[in-house]
């Protein structure tokens, strides 16, 4: 059976996870507002007419927004790298190998792509409706920042919708997201950032153990949150059937023996 020591380490390992898990969160944030504000900055210059606009009506336009998507993806995918590696310098190419592993038949990298390029068309929407309506960039700025988790919900596109703009989510009236806010870029970035930041942790938590010849572990409830899957796998499993986490944002913690 787990000692008490084991099981402090063991709660404090994830609370520790989770830090590092927020801690990217706030980063791509950060870096997701700036790509914005640099996006609309260089958006002003080229003085398309309104009703025309989209990023790819001018050819210096498209290749400006492109390098400031290109620096989002890398700061993405550096913030995501360095929270998996964390202190553990000595082990940061398995680790940084786990991370960039297929996953459900895409990388992280892949993803980080996708997503990224779902945000330009997001920004591309925002813009064009502020240029539309004679809003400043700084109203624009807040606006994106306000609407990050659900961008259509942004008043300004609303207001534009049907006015026969041509920024590409105007004319076809955003992407339809059902009822649930997960399919914005913002919450798809972090979300699959803080996942797969636990992923790595949790992975190389199992790899230590192995190391020191586990052979099993203990499952604990590290929330209250009600869930029926945490509740039923708490007690002791076989090495074998360590996952690295239940199921997504799971906090339950392991003590192997
Ligand atoms: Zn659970």
């Amino acid at each position: 059976m787990p000692t008490e020591v084991q099981i402090q380490e063991a709660k404090q390992f994830i609370s520790l996870r989770v830090e590092a898990e927020i801690s990217s969160k706030d980063n791509i944030e950060r870096y997701m507002i700036e790509a914005a504000r640099k996006i609309i900055a260089v958006s002003q210059k080229y003085n398309i007419p309104p009703r025309l606009f989209r990023f790819s009506s001018n050819e210096s336009l498209k290749e400006e927004v492109d390098n400031i998507i290109r620096e989002l993806k890398d700061n993405i995918i550096y913030a995501t790298e360095t929270l998996s590696v964390y202190d553990r310098e000595e082990d940061k190419d398995s680790i940084l190998s786990f991370l960039n592993a297929i996953r459900y038949g895409k990388t992280f990298k892949q993803r980080v792509n996708e997503y990224v390029n779902r945000y330009k068309f997001e920004l591309e929407a925002a813009i064009a409706a502020g240029i539309f309506l004679g809003k400043t960039g700084k109203d624009t700025l807040s606006v994106i920042k306000r609407s990050l988790s659900a961008p259509y919900n942004n008043p300004d596109i609303k207001e534009s919708f049907g006015k026969g703009l041509s920024a590409t989510r105007i004319e076809t009236k955003g992407i339809s997201y059902g009822v649930g806010k997960s399919n914005s870029a913002y919450n798809l970035i972090t979300t699959l950032s803080r996942n797969d930041i636990g992923l790595a942790w949790m992975w190389w938590y199992g790899e230590q153990a192995l190391k020191n010849g586990a052979t099993g572990f203990y499952s604990f409830r590290g929330s209250s949150y009600p869930c029926a899957l945490c509740d039923d796998m708490t007690g002791f499993h076989p090495i074998q059937d360590y996952k690295y986490k239940w199921h997504v944002n799971c906090r339950c913690y392991f003590v192997f023996v």
